[in-house]
């Protein structure tokens, strides 16, 4: 009796825990025993495929997951006609340009500046703010005066081409951001290492003639992008304001860990801020956000509202750039 007593004792407890515990067992993705396809690289749009080239140096010689990251953003964020990211990028509507940028490891780590400006590289910022302060995310002067206590050279930003669309656009001072129009746009760069591990970078300038002090997704960790090593990692670009709605990325990583493929997961976060549009009222046709993800065994997807989005993926054969697949057709 007193065995049978102490029996359902313990059951009850095991279902009180398992109650509290409610993840317990949800299935863990990625699968195991598959082949691991490693190392991976994935990053969005064309610019992709001359940052995946930077960041397969590193890869291909079994470097570091993060620091391929790095190097691979560096590159947009370097060239002046890329004119949404870094050097070059689109001012606010002041005339300033202003930059966003984070970045994740294997371990959890983050760092991330926003609304920095007169810096090259965001996202080497957005790594010493990781590895070199006790603090996640610095924004505006402060981010700038980390980085020259840091040795970042401060340089003018606002190239000839960008300050005269800028002066044009000030003839009208609409903001209206449009889907797939070259006026906004991010490098968001996802990568598998050959150690197996997951890292992820994300910079832009944001939306052209955004108010200053306007902050998108792209620095905000959950949103723009997020790494989580057991089970995959996703980063985003488009209208960082419908992103950080679903805190996006965090989402995409959330849905592979109950077990959806990098694609599915995609897919249901688009299907997610495309519900929540019509919930509340807003015009889907301009709005644009893409999803790229890689899981654990080096799967990806990628998806979309409208089309038009593109990203570079960079394996064992050969770098290319894919069309994202589609909801709005
Ligand atoms: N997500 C970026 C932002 O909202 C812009 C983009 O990727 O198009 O700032």
């Amino acid at each position: 009796m007193s065995n049978r007593r102490s029996f359902i004792q313990k059951a009850a407890i095991a279902s009180v825990a398992f109650a509290l515990d409610p993840f317990k067992n949800i299935a863990a993705a990625p699968e195991r025993n598959v082949a691991v396809q490693k190392p991976i690289v994935l990053s969005t749009w064309r610019f992709g495929i001359q940052a995946n080239e930077a960041a397969w140096k590193i890869l291909s010689k079994n470097g570091r997951a993060l620091d391929a990251v790095e190097a691979g953003v560096r590159v947009p964020e370097a060239d002046p006609n890329e004119r949404s990211v870094g050097y070059g990028g689109r001012p606010d509507r002041d005339g300033r340009v202003t930059l966003d940028a984070c970045i994740m490891d294997e371990n959890a780590n983050i760092g991330s500046v926003a609304c920095l400006e007169y810096i090259k590289h965001p996202i080497s910022v957005a790594r010493a703010v990781m590895e070199k302060t006790p603090h996640v995310m610095l924004v505006g002067e402060g981010a700038l005066q980390f980085a020259l206590a840091q040795g970042f050279p401060k340089e003018n930003l606002l190239v000839e081409a960008s300050e005269k669309e800028w002066k044009e656009w000030l003839k009208t001072s609409k903001y209206e951001p449009k889907a797939n129009i070259e006026n906004h746009d991010t490098i968001g760069m996802i990568a598998l290492d050959a150690q197996g591990n997951l890292s992820g970078a994300c910079t832009t300038s944001g939306m052209a003639n955004k108010m200053h002090g306007r902050v998108g997704d792209s620095p905000i960790i959950g949103a723009g992008l997020y790494v989580d090593n057991e089970i995959g990692a996703a980063t985003a670009t488009g209208h960082g304001e419908e992103v950080i709605r679903i805190a996006g990325c965090h989402l995409v990583v959330e849905l592979m860990r109950q077990g959806k493929t990098p694609q599915v997961a995609c897919e249901e976060a688009v299907a997610r801020i495309i519900k929540l549009t019509k919930q509340r009222n807003k015009p889907l046709k301009d709005i644009q956000v893409g999803f790229i993800a890689l899981d654990k065994n080096g799967r990806h997807g990628a998806y979309c509202i409208q089309g038009g989005f593109n990203f570079a993926l960079n394996d064992s054969s050969g770098n290319r750039l894919i069309d994202a697949d589609y909801s709005l057709k």
